[in-house]
């Protein structure tokens, strides 16, 4: 019987030195799980109100429920982070602490690779535009947090 290992750093496929996080999480969950993101030092993060459907949406018992607007697309916040390689374990583990319920509907999370960032103020690429001053590397660079 094989073994299947829990990887600390995963292979992701292809690999880069960045990669978008993208959430789609409900709507009265997203104040909790960016508040949580600031405070470990994810300071870029860009939130978007969208409406899809899922498990939840294919559901006919919960038709009735609030959450479904009048096409039955139920109302969803997407999520996106542009994170370095190292950091997407550790915010990927905390969007899932704070926006599970358990329930269907609990949203999901891709991940893609990331050719390059460019800051607009200053034309700096790669690296330079993805670190943002007071951020997570700027924290665990002094005390582990
Ligand atoms: P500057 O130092 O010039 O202010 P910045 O890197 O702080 O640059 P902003 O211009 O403040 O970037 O960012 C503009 C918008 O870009 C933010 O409001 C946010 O929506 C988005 N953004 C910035 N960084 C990220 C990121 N890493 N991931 C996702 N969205 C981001
Ligand atoms: N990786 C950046 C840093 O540590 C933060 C990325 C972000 O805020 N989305 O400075």
């Amino acid at each position: 019987v094989p073994v299947v290992k829990a990887q600390t750093t995963p292979d992701y496929m292809p690999d880069s030195k960045f990669y978008k996080i993208e959430a789609i999480l409900r709507p009265w969950r997203v104040a909790q799980v960016s508040t949580v993101l600031l405070k470990m030092g994810i300071r870029g993060v860009t939130i978007s109100d969208v409406r899809g459907f899922g498990a939840q949406g294919g559901s006919t018992e919960r038709h009735a429920g609030s959450e479904f607007s009048e096409d039955n697309f139920v109302a969803k916040v997407k999520l996106e982070t542009v994170v370095s390689k190292d950091q997407v374990e550790e915010v990927i583990a905390k969007i899932i602490e704070e926006a599970r319920t358990g329930e269907i509907g609990d949203g999901k999370i891709f991940l893609t690779p990331v050719s390059d960032i460019i800051r607009v103020r200053t034309g700096e690429r790669g690296e330079k535009a993805e670190k943002m001053t007071g951020g997570r590397s700027d924290m665990n660079s002094t005390v582990k947090v």
